[in-house]
This record gives structure tokens, C-alpha cells and sequence, in this order.
């Protein structure tokens, strides 16, 4: 099919879910692609941090192949030997105790929430399962993960939502504490809002937060679907933190572009979920696990520094440009936020049309979430592209 052809048969097959951009992949490699026209287009997306070692990353295309060639799929009632070295990977790197296995980030966040709630009721019977999320979070698509997200326009067409879930300003302490009535079983955030705009919350409201739900028996649950598996320069964002959570997930870039998510629990819940309470058909896949095994093996400290090194000096170099459209740039390894005056939604569409790939966050940020392995060569083709599109 060529391009044309493509975006007929998406626009009469596929439903209009997604506003989508006219491109059309043909091949890819390392941070870069190319369209089917051979236009090429710097990537500094990731698919939305999903691609953490860039596109036919070697290492990455055997592991999948490998895998893929002995077996590619077993149920969940045998064993399965990728998985449980990916487990033991998140485990030990953590500080956390074990894993659930699913296949998306919404996943992911609907089994933490069902261990939290499950965890409450053993121990303090019904009546105690309400979650406090944040405004500006966002925590996936299902029915019940849209209530936990903390924005108006995703409450809305579907009702009726999943019950109790409460919302309050990130950074604001007092109104969290005052939010945790006795029916509160947990809190839920993101220690960088991703969607909701590159907000990196304070570390001493974190901390403080930490220690408020301890002393409380309220559970912490982080959403790290968008910031770990080494986004934020620490294989999990808590570890810039120095606090761990009760309940973590994970999803987008832990296979590298595979459909894999997990949530992993702490001490007190590791027992909370016993044989038929929860599960899922493609949990563990061999292959995504396979792939995950591959990406987790890259993360090493070297590797993490040259994360923080790539995102400081991204971030640097926009901040630096004396652009008068950028009001400022945040960033916690290589996720970043460029706040800006005019729409990002117009910086997205120049960038696009000069061949650069941005996102955008909350109403007024243009987000990049590089492939965390770009090389100095793209980072400056893209950078070059970027400051031009920002003027
Ligand atoms: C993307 C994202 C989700 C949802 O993940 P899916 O894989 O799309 O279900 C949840 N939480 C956060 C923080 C995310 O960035």
C-alpha cells in the first residue's frame, strides 16, 4: 500500500479515536524514521517512552527473535522462565517484594488498585476502599482507571464510573491529609504527571507523604507507567526520591515496545493476593518478557548517568536558546517539559512538518521523551529542528 492508500483504508476501517499526524512508517532505526515517501523524522517520543532503546535496537531484535523461535506463548498455569528473570530484575532493583504481570499501563494500575483494596478489606473489613489520586494525574483508560484519574474531561460519556476515588492538588499536603478520611485505604500518583503536563512533584511533599501514609496505614501507590523502567534516570522515579512505594506500576517502555505492564508490591501487601484472584491471558508473555529481560539488562548505572547527562544537556540547550515562546523547561532525566506561550499543539505541527517527533502535555507544555539511547548526532539534528519550531 503506498501512503495514500494507508490513510484511506485507516480513515474507513479504524475508528477515529486518535486525531493522527499524516505519517506513515516504513522502516526505523535507532531514533530516527523514515516515512513512506522516504521522508525521515527525528523521533523524540519514543512512542510515547515506550521504545526505550530506539527502533531494530540488535540486542533488543534477537531477544524477541530468539524467543520467539523456541516458544511464544504458555498459559499461565505452567511456568515461564523469561518472566521470572524479569521478575526477579524488578524485585531486586526496587527494594519490593514481587510481581503481577499484565500487559498494559491501565492494567497494571486496575490490579494495584484491586491489591490495595483488597489488602484494606482483610485487614479492616468493608467500608475502607476509597483512593485518593491526584488533579492533573493520569492513570489509563479503563472504566475504573478513568475515575482515578484526576481530570474533569476524562469523567465524562461512560458513567457510571467505579466508585471512590477523591482528588487534590499535587503539592499540597494539607489538603491530602485532610482528603484521607477513615475510608481511605491508599494513595495513588505519578511523581512526574505525565500526561497532565511534566510535573515533577516536590521532594519534600513526597517525602512528607511517604511518612503521612505510613503513620496511617494508607497505602502508597506509585504510577510509574510513564516514569520508570530508567526515564527519569533512575531505573524508578521514587529512587530520585529516596522513599519506596507500598505498590508500583510499570508498563510503557519496560519491553521496549512490546505490550507488557506489571505491578509490583512491597512488604505489606506481597501475600495479599492469593490463587484465582487475579489474572490475565497474556500475563508473562514469553516473548514481551523475553524483550523486557533484554531492555532491564541495559539499565546499569553507567548507562542511567548517560540518561541524566542527555536530559540536562537537551534541557539545557532549550532554556539556553533565548526563545522568547519558552517560558520554561523541567525535566528529571530524559522526560521533559518545554512550557510555552503559544499551543504545543502548533510546535508539534511545525516540528512535524521539518521532521521532528514531540508530544505534548497538560495545556500548555511540549513533552520529549527520547529513546533513552539517542545518540548525540539525532539529539542535535532534532534539537536544531525543535528550537526553530518553539520560535
Ligand atoms: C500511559 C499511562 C498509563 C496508561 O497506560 P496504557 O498502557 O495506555 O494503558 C497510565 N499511567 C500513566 C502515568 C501513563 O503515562
Amino acid at each position: 500500500m503506498n501512503r495514500e492508500q494507508v490513510l484511506q483504508n485507516d480513515n474507513q476501517y479504524i475508528m477515529h479515536t486518535y486525531g493522527r499526524l499524516p505519517l506513515v512508517p516504513d522502516h526505523a532505526s535507532g531514533s530516527t524514521i523514515w516515512d513512506k515517501d522516504g521522508k525521515k523524522y527525528i523521533d523524540f517520543t519514543s512512542g510515547i517512552g515506550v521504545n526505550a532503546f530506539g527502533y531494530s535496537d540488535e540486542g533488543w531484535v534477537k531477544a524477541v527473535f530468539d524467543q520467539a523461535s523456541k516458544y511464544q506463548h504458555v498459559c499461565n498455569y505452567y511456568y515461564c522462565e523469561p518472566a521470572s528473570e524479569l521478575a526477579e530484575f524488578l524485585v531486586k532493583s526496587s527494594g519490593l517484594c514481587n510481581v503481577f504481570f499484565g500487559n498494559s499501563g491501565a492494567e497494571a494500575n486496575e490490579g494495584a488498585i484491586k491489591l490495595a483494596r483488597k489488602y484494606s478489606f482483610d485487614k479492616y473489613g468493608e467500608g475502607r476502599a476509597t483512593i485518593v489520586t491526584l488533579h492533573q494525574s493520569f492513570h489509563g483508560r479503563t472504566v475504573t482507571t478513568l475515575a482515578a484519574t484526576g481530570q474533569d474531561v476524562f469523567h465524562q460519556y461512560f458513567f457510571p464510573f467505579t466508585e471512590g476515588f477523591k482528588y487534590c492538588d499535587a503539592g499540597d499536603l494539607e489538603q491530602l491529609k485532610a482528603a484521607c478520611t477513615p475510608d481511605v485505604c491508599a494513595v495513588m500518583m505519578e511523581l512526574v504527571q505525565g500526561e497532565g503536563g511534566v510535573n515533577i512533584l516536590p521532594m519534600e511533599y513526597v517525602q512528607a507523604v511517604r511518612e503521612f501514609c505510613d503513620q496511617n496505614d494508607i497505602l502508597l501507590i506509585l504510577d510509574e507507567v510513564q516514569t520508570g523502567m530508567g526515564r527519569t534516570g533512575k531505573v524508578f522515579a521514587f529512587q530520585n526520591y529516596g522513599i519506596l512505594p507500598d505498590i508500583c506500576t510499570v508498563a510503557k517502555g519496560i519491553a521496549g515496545g512490546l505490550p507488557m505492564g506489571a505491578f509490583i508490591s512491597g512488604e505489606k501487601t506481597k501475600d495479599t493476593l492469593g490463587a484465582s484472584m487475579h489474572g490475565t491471558t497474556f500475563g508473562s508473555n514469553p516473548v514481551c518478557a523475553a524483550a523486557a529481560c533484554y531492555v532491564t539488562s541495559r539499565l546499569t548505572d553507567d548507562f542511567m548517568d548517560s540518561v541524566n547527562r542527555k536530559g540536562q544537556l537537551i534541557s539545557d540547550k532549550i532554556a539556553s536558546a533565548g526563545i522568547d515562546n519558552v517560558v520554561s523547561v523541567r525535566h528529571l532525566g530524559m522526560m521533559i517539559g518545554i512550557q510555552v506561550k503559544s499551543s504545543p499543539k502548533d510546535v508539534l505541527k511545525k516540528a512535524f512538518d521539518a521532521g521532528l517527533l514531540v508530544l505534548t502535555a497538560g495545556k500548555d507544555v511540549v513533552r520529549l521523551l527520547p529513546p533513552l539511547n539517542i545518540s548525540m548526532g539525532e539529539i542535535d539534528e532534532g534539537l536544531s529542528i525543535l528550537l526553530e519550531a518553539l520560535k
